[in-house]
């Protein structure tokens, strides 16, 4: 390029440099897509990337996930990094796939976000009919899911006791939150989490739908919208399901 005729002809309008910009080689420029890639990431920039050797079952149709299921690990709880890396660690024997958060808030991605694995069981949801494993990306987050209230202590169903502190209590059925006591989310899972969803849709708008961002509450029902199967995340998570959704959506 002739800096110096570019510099003398700013003065003449654009269409020099219009025509310039036409014989530029973009295809040698930054924003180049990288080849064989869609142009989004594969591994969310932020997690920890573990080799852990999750099982995929193929790619998802539209090469990426078009929402996710939100759902706690109810697992042997513990706080430490450890305890997500033994989920994932358990979830590739059983043959599961999903991307984890931890207690202290770190995501682990072991699978690149074009290909699915199985996380929900049996599914359904209007929109996306039954199994929704093959079109949303699961989301685990260390939990200890459930509890049971004996006296005035909290146990989980494994027995491990949860501080009362760390509770929460719905007392009336409101959206996919049923009544009973459940292990808050930290502050810190919850923060990774609404930031992962804002990511996952920014990433690839196109495909992803924040109205898909799903509990596993919310799909579990024999007939799509019941709370008959699974309790996750129900008062684990501080809002409801729609109110999460309306919060992804406030942000992007
Ligand atoms: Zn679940």
């Amino acid at each position: 390029m002739d800096f110096d005729k570019i510099k003398s002809t700013l003065n003449e309008g654009n269409e020099y440099l219009i025509e310039l910009v036409k014989k530029v080689n973009f295809e040698n420029s930054f924003n180049k897509p990288i080849k064989g890639l869609k142009n989004f990431e594969l591994f969310y920039p932020k997690a920890e990337k573990t080799t852990i050797g999750l099982k995929t079952r193929g790619k998802y149709s539209s090469d990426y996930p078009i929402g996710a299921i939100v759902h706690f690990t109810a697992g042997q709880f513990n706080k430490n990094r450890q305890s997500a890396i033994d989920t994932l660690t358990w979830a590739k024997q059983e043959g599961y796939t999903f991307m984890i958060i931890a207690y202290d808030g770190t995501v682990l991605q072991d699978t690149p976000l074009n290909e699915w694995g199985y996380h929900a069981g049996e599914s359904n949801w209007n929109g996306l009919g039954s199994s929704v494993s093959n079109k949303l990306v699961g989301i685990e987050i260390c939990n200890a899911g459930l509890l049971e209230k004996k006296g005035d202590k909290y146990y989980s169903w494994f027995n491990t006791e949860i501080p009362e502190d760390q509770v929460r209590e719905i007392r009336i059925n409101n959206d996919n939150q049923v009544k009973g006591y459940f292990h808050k989310y930290s502050e810190a899972q919850e923060e990774a989490l609404i930031e992962l969803l804002v990511w996952l849709k920014n990433n690839n708008p196109t495909n992803f739908n924040v109205d898909y961002i799903l509990g596993h509450d919310e799909v579990s029902g024999p007939k799509g919208i019941g709370y008959s199967r699974k309790q996750d995340p129900g008062g684990s998570l501080s809002m409801t399901m729609t109110e999460l959704r309306n919060l992804v959506k406030s942000k992007i």
